[in-house]
């Protein structure tokens, strides 16, 4: 997810575990973070069936990327890797960033609106509705169980993060006439893809 906030309201609900996938397992220095529309970005990414030293260095890739582009947060499939792993930070620093991996969140029913950017639609941002509140819980990269309560931009970076290991991309939760506000600069990265 890219810098920002704001705030308002409305609902929704939880996502849970996925199938296992096998992913193929690049050099993680090559990583660079994918663009919508690569279709890795829209299809749900499944669990990580083991904690290695290859995993650990795609997390420090991750957090560097992060950034380096000014994130707060980025899912293992914006680095083209079908894996349930996020890492995200508060402050856009990979030394505060923490990973989570096979994460699940628990949803409160409280919702604020406010504006979302990502790193893989660059100029793209709109309103999304979140929960204001999530209990984040998952694996460390120590195969340890964390379960954190996360509140407001946490809270929303988590929700974010999480919607991009089921394929879900900020577009897919705006209102249909925030879409077709971004009709051009969503043309003009399909452009770009080629
Ligand atoms: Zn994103």
């Amino acid at each position: 997810m890219s810098r920002d906030k704001a705030s308002k309201r409305h609902k929704r609900r939880a996502t849970a575990a996925a199938s296992p996938v096998a992913a193929p397992r690049p050099d993680p220095e090559s990583l660079e973070i994918v663009l919508w529309p690569d279709p890795v970005l829209t299809r749900r990414a499944g669990d990580v069936e083991k904690i290695d030293s290859w995993l650990l260095q795609v997390i420090e890739r991750m957090k560097q990327l992060m950034e380096s582009h000014e994130g707060v947060g980025l899912a293992a499939p914006q680095v083209g890797l079908p894996l349930r792993l996020f890492v995200m930070a508060e402050k856009a620093k990979a030394d505060q960033a923490i990973a989570v991996i096979n994460p699940v969140l628990e949803l409160g029913s409280e919702t604020l609106e406010a504006e979302e950017g990502c790193l893989s639609l660059p100029g793209i941002r709109g309103q999304v509705i979140r929960a204001k509140s999530v209990t984040l819980t998952g694996y460390d990269v120590k195969g340890g169980p964390v379960s954190m309560p996360l509140e407001d931009f946490p809270a929303r970076i988590a929700q974010h993060e999480n919607d991009h290991l089921d394929g879900v991309l900020i577009i897919a939760r705006m209102s249909p006439s925030a879409r077709i506000a971004l009709g051009k600069k969503l043309r003009d990265l399909e452009a770009r893809a080629g």
